[in-house]
């Protein structure tokens, strides 16, 4: 790299800024933005500037959605001031899939923004942090990455947010992008793309103008539907995670055409690789029959990111129409 690059890293938590707790004799977040790349080897070689901002230390399941929308807005201010090439944020892995997946609906600036985090803790035999958060400078300071939108790196691989899973419990190469693969890699320090990043879905630009709720439903052998319609009237939206291409057992039609009747009701498959379908069975609990009831099919939108869209269109207070175009644009 010639001229010098500018790098905003941004700290949430997670396991990469954990330490061992005293009380609990557990590791629990406690490091700070400065303390990671402290322990990152290896970068003062590429000329990269960093700006540091310390927002959360939690771990990645309890972050909110309003740290994320506090997040999104301190990433667009700082990259709208201008002076920042792109973006590194850090957290607990458990929630990185959605995310990435949330900052992307809003993101709209050509500088990347790369998710971070580790699998093994600073106390453990070879933690990953470390490397993980060199390989995202490195990638967010890219000049070849501009307009490639949110990215998740770990374990040198570069990531879609649009893709990408965390497939494993505990493995350094837990995350994945089934059905597509990662889209780049990090070797030797150097950053190279090998699949051109999905399209842009810069899809939710409008002001949220309420909170909602949307709940998240999964089918499983023998559901009688009992809870299912617990959730109506707890809820301004509902996902369902259903069986394979978009099936339910038949006996949850019924309920599911109430809710339908009341709030938007996504169809999205539990499988979370590949599409429901729209036309192909015609049987009550298929796909034809719940989308006949009003369900909204998701397209290949798995059920975590269907219920993180139909979140941010709910909350911009958009109707039916507006909520089925944005899930069809998943559809192809
Ligand atoms: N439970 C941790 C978290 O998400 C896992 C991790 O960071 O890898 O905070």
């Amino acid at each position: 790299m010639s001229a010098t690059r500018t790098v905003a890293v941004y700290s949430l938590g997670g396991t990469i800024a954990m330490t061992a707790d005293p009380v609990t004799g557990g590791v629990a977040p406690a490091l700070s933005a400065h303390d990671l790349l402290a322990a990152v080897p290896g970068l003062e070689g590429h000329d990269v500037e960093l700006r540091v901002h310390d927002v959360r230390r939690v771990p990645g399941a309890s972050l909110t959605f309003d740290d994320l929308t506090e997040l999104g807005s301190a990433v667009d201010r700082t990259l709208t001031g201008g002076g920042i090439d792109g973006v590194v944020i850090t957290q607990g892995t458990d929630t990185i899939e959605e995310t990435a997946f949330a900052l992307g609906l809003r993101h709209r600036h050509e500088q990347p923004v790369i998710v971070t985090g580790a699998m093994r803790n600073p106390t453990m035999a070879g933690p990953d942090g470390p490397a993980n958060l060199y390989a995202a400078v490195l990638t967010a300071a890219a000049p070849h990455l501009r307009g490639t939108g949110v990215l998740v790196v770990l374990n040198d691989e570069i990531h879609a947010a649009r893709h990408v899973r965390k497939s494993h419990t505990t493995s350094p190469a837990a995350f994945t992008s089934p059905g597509s693969g990662p889209i780049g890699r990090i070797t030797e320090g150097s950053v190279r793309l090998t699949a051109a990043p999905p399209r842009r879905f810069g899809l939710v630009a409008g002001p949220r103008v309420r909170d909602v709720r949307v709940g998240l439903y999964t089918v499983s052998l023998g559901d009688d539907g009992e809870l299912l319609a617990a959730w109506d009237g707890r809820c301004d939206g509902l996902v369902v995670a259903a069986f394979g291409v978009g099936h339910v057992p038949g006996r949850l039609v019924e309920t599911l055409e109430r809710l339908a009747a009341r709030v938007p009701v996504v169809l999205s498959s539990r499988i979370d690789n590949g599409p429901v379908l729209t036309g192909t069975y015609g049987y009550p609990g298929s796909e034809m029959d719940l989308i006949g009831r009003g369900l909204v099919p998701a397209g290949d939108l798995g059920p975590y990111r269907a219920r993180l869209l139909l979140h941010e269109l709910l909350a911009q207070d958009v109707g039916p129409e507006a909520i089925t175009e944005a899930f069809a644009v998943f559809a192809s």
